[in-house]
């Protein structure tokens, strides 16, 4: 793809019909620090409105902040200097084609100065499944309810709020929603406290600032839920269900704590947040997302009924939470550079899915459910059509594609292939290794990030013996 800067001219006076001027990647000139987020979702309305003040860092003199907003009508853009109150107009350009705008300050922007974007908008919650999204499903006395939950991966972050939606540009995130008081809201982290009027019946929910942390993995919930919790570690791990399904959810919570305690064993890096929420939602389009601190699941790979469910259903539950948890460290912890490396998170999540089930779960037999799979992805990496397990992706399209599940699968499983078991449990040894170097040191733009060839490099440090490269590049 193409990496190099936007080819703005500085002079300012730019005018919408400059904008095909904009590359496809956000220009490097401007990195995001912290989102300040407010929410307000009206269940009633089906709409929504929030407001983002995002601290900013300038890398190079500029007079543009280029970044991603799809669907969001913008009613106010602001600019506040680092340190200054006093919030300055902007001149606002949207490019929609690519998902853009462009913030365009009064005067230059200083390298190595932070500035604050304010922006206020207003859009539709979706019915899509992606992005912010609503749901409808029936109560026990068969009325109708409204559920709003978030599926963000890989590109609709920028649906919700405008942002800077690169898996790259990590950040902290405090978040707050307004919501009916009989309703409760769950984001990535913990409650700090809970405010408002309560006889007009609204109230907000405000959120700890999280962890550094890229969009596509930010996440919030406001439906009628019902949780049951079970603290290990210093994490509370919840599983939370609409109120006619909370007698299912036990499984699940067991379920959740032996393999978190599997996991922190098994990485050597604890979990490093103080809760964990799983969501069983009504009606959701993939298995589950593995949102940090709260992950979303449909309903069926979630709630397990003793009386109804099957034997098949258990290791179903089993299989996509040991996924999902493996993802907390592989993909959250330690993120993929850019979506052509998408097999570093899904690859390592599906092969510790496996690990994780025949290590805890002996009884479900997971590893013929391996060697299935391992029998699968031969058939297909023996077809014209197979291709590099890291592939150059930009549009969004592209990225889009790589996750209609199809090839999400070819994606990651000629890994397993193409390496070879020996090398996958190299690759088991190394991915310690692997969380060590980049969760804690700062990689390049100072991200906890990796490449598929950086991690080669860690374990090329770890076995000198084998020439890990040479199994890379023989694919
Ligand atoms: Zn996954």
């Amino acid at each position: 793809w193409c990496s190099c800067d936007c080819s703005f001219s500085d002079n300012g006076d730019l005018s919408s019909s400059q904008m095909y001027l904009y590359q496809r990647r956000l220009p490097s000139d401007v990195v995001p620090l912290h989102y300040d987020l407010d929410l307000q979702p009206n269940l009633t309305t089906l709409k929504f409105t929030g407001s983002v003040k995002i601290m900013v860092n300038v890398t190079q003199v500029t007079k543009k902040i280029v970044l991603h907003s799809s669907g969001l009508n913008i009613t106010k853009a602001t600019i506040t200097s680092s340190g200054g109150s006093q919030e300055k107009a902007v001149e606002l350009l949207e490019y929609p084609l690519h998902d853009q705008i462009a913030v365009i300050a009064p005067e230059s922007l200083l390298a190595g100065q932070n500035y604050t974007v304010n922006l206020e908008y207003s859009s539709n919650l979706s019915d899509t499944y992606y992005g912010f999204y609503k749901i409808s499903y029936k109560d026990e006395n068969s009325k109708q309810r409204w559920f709003a939950a978030t599926q963000f991966e890989p590109l609709a972050a920028r649906s919700a709020f405008p942002c800077f939606d690169e898996p790259a540009l990590k950040a902290t995130f405090s978040i707050r929603i307004k919501r009916d008081e009989k309703l409760s809201t769950l984001s990535n982290m913990p409650k700090v406290l809970l405010y408002g009027n309560f006889s007009s019946g609204i109230v907000q929910d405000e959120f700890f600032v999280s962890l550094k942390m890229s969009t596509y993995l930010v996440a919030f919930v406001v439906a009628d839920l019902k949780n049951i919790s079970m603290e290990t570690n210093g994490s509370l791990v919840s599983v939370h269900a609409i109120p006619q399904h909370i007698n299912q959810v036990e499984y699940a919570l067991n379920t959740t704590v032996k393999l978190l305690e599997f996991y922190e064993k098994y990485f050597l890096i604890n979990y490093p947040l103080e809760k964990l929420d799983l969501v069983a939602i009504p009606d959701f389009q993939s298995g589950a997302m593995e949102n940090w601190g709260l992950i979303t699941f449909r309903e069926t790979t979630l709630l397990f009924d003793s009386n109804a469910s099957s034997a098949r259903d258990k290791k179903l539950i089993t299989a996509v939470i040991a996924h999902e948890l493996a993802h907390q460290w592989f993909g959250n912890l330690v993120t993929m550079e850019w979506w052509n490396d998408l097999w570093l998170n899904e690859g390592f999540a599906t092969f510790m899915e496996y690990f994780a089930m025949e290590e805890i779960f002996p009884e479900l037999h997971s590893d013929e459910d391996f060697l299935n799979l391992i029998f699968k992805a031969m058939m297909k990496d023996s077809l014209n059509s197979s291709h590099p397990v890291s592939s150059a992706v930009q549009s969004s399209e592209q990225i889009e594609e790589m996750f209609d599940g199809t090839l999400e699968y070819s994606l990651c499983i000629p890994v397993l292939l193409v390496l070879g078991l020996t090398l996958l449990m190299l690759l088991a040894l190394g991915m310690g290794r692997h969380l060590q170097c980049y969760s804690f040191q700062p990689y390049g733009c100072g991200c906890y990030c990796v490449t598929q060839v950086a991690l080669f490099y860690c374990i090329a440090i770890l076995r000198p013996d084998i020439d890990v490269f040479y199994c890379l590049n023989r694919n």
